[in-house]
């Protein structure tokens, strides 16, 4: 029944994907170990990430969405390092058999791995006992050049540019907005923060909110922005907790401070939502967009340091790369103002133990 099960939804869905990389994958799902093949003088690169229902993923959220997001994750983190994927492995731990549920998380899960020809070699499937509650974890593999070492997070150097792609916050953006819709919004925020939020909601355009609950839903990770990066970022990770918390982890490790110009930020989200400047209130509705960019999780953008000398060629590796600070002596982060001098920013992030999920 469980391997019925397992050749429904992974072996079967998934064997044309393994077939079609014969050179890395030799041996798939159904023996007890898979077996992949790298490139010669390459490293294997591997990261694995763990989603929760209730936590991670709404329990009413579309099957499909939760399949790619949990993917999307993993293969942000070999952007992160700048590896190309090699292939992934599931496991699943659920309170029943729902047919429709696996289908369309199946769907889902082959929808990017397709698109960023990851394959799945294996996994486990179990009973998740008397919880009522979804767990995936997946680990994915990754391979570069052995003389590629990845984008340590301690490699920051004092004078180096700090990088971010697409528009950190968004995601954030689009949680908002989702808590909105199933009225949670006054329950997760308060205060003057509460009705910032609701003026910037009012103010969003039906197009900004479609890409805010896309990109929360679907995320794409810069795997080929990943690759590109190789030789010319130093310090990179992806953002999956908020910009605030983790530029920290840059700073902590590279034992330096991350200064942030409030008008790079600025100039990002204009980019993004061009219109803003047509609203009197535009300053405020910025200043709290850029709280969202501190705070917010789930972007899967990536955020890195390089030396000044490759700011050309980065900048026109696309059009969405902004480059918005510096790294200077300290272990601080700060934010610059045109006209207020710059203030240190705290860790905002979202840590798991210390706020109760719903
Ligand atoms: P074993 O008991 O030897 O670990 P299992 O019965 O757990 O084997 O799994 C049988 C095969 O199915 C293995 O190749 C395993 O990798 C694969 N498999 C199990 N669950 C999943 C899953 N959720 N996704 C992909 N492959 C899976
Ligand atoms: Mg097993």
């Amino acid at each position: 029944m469980e391997f019925d099960l397992i050749h429904r939804y992974f072996k079967t869905p998934f064997g044309e994907l393994a077939q079609a990389n014969p050179d890395s994958v030799l041996l798939g799902i159904g023996d007890d170990c898979a077996t992949l093949r790298i490139l010669p003088n390459h490293h294997l690169f591997t990261s694995t990430d763990t989603l929760v229902e209730g936590v991670h993923f709404f329990s009413d959220d579309p099957p499909s969405v939760i399949g790619w997001k949990a993917l999307a994750s993993n293969l942000s983190d070999l952007a992160a390092s700048g590896a190309s994927p090699l292939g992934f492995t599931l496991n699943l731990s659920l309170p029943e058999i729902d047919e429709n549920w696996l289908a369309g998380f199946s769907a889902g899960l082959l929808d990017i791995a397709t698109r960023f020809n990851c394959p799945l070699v294996g996994g486990d499937t179990t009973s998740a006992g008397s919880s009522p509650l979804k767990t995936l974890s997946i680990t994915v593999f990754g391979q570069a050049p052995a003389a590629h070492r990845g984008f340590n997070r301690a490699h920051a150097r004092i004078g180096e540019e700090i990088w971010l792609s697409g528009t950190p916050g968004l995601a954030r953006l689009g949680l908002l907005l989702e808590y909105q819709k199933r009225g949670y919004l006054e329950q997760r925020c308060e205060g003057v923060e509460l009705s910032q939020i609701q003026a910037l909601l009012a103010a969003t355009t039906a197009q900004l909110q479609q890409r805010a609950v896309s990109r929360l839903r679907m995320p794409v990770p810069r795997v080929e922005l990943g690759l590109k990066l190789r030789g010319l970022a130093s310090a990179c990770l992806d953002l999956s907790d908020g910009l605030s918390g983790d530029l920290a982890h840059i700073s902590n490790s590279s034992g330096v401070s991350a200064v942030l110009f409030q008008s790079s930020l600025e100039s990002m989200w204009r980019n993004c939502w061009p219109e803003i400047d047509q609203h009197a209130d535009a300053a405020q509705l910025l200043k709290t967009l850029l709280m969202q960019t501190w705070r917010g999780g789930d972007d899967f953008e990536l955020c890195w340091t390089a030396h000044p000398k490759h700011h050309s060629a980065i900048q026109s590796l696309g059009d969405d790369l902004t480059c918005v600070g510096v790294i200077e002596t300290g272990r601080e982060i700060w934010v610059q103002s045109p006209s207020a001098g710059r203030t240190r920013v705290a860790s905002l992030s979202y840590n798991h133990f210390a706020e109760v999920p719903n």
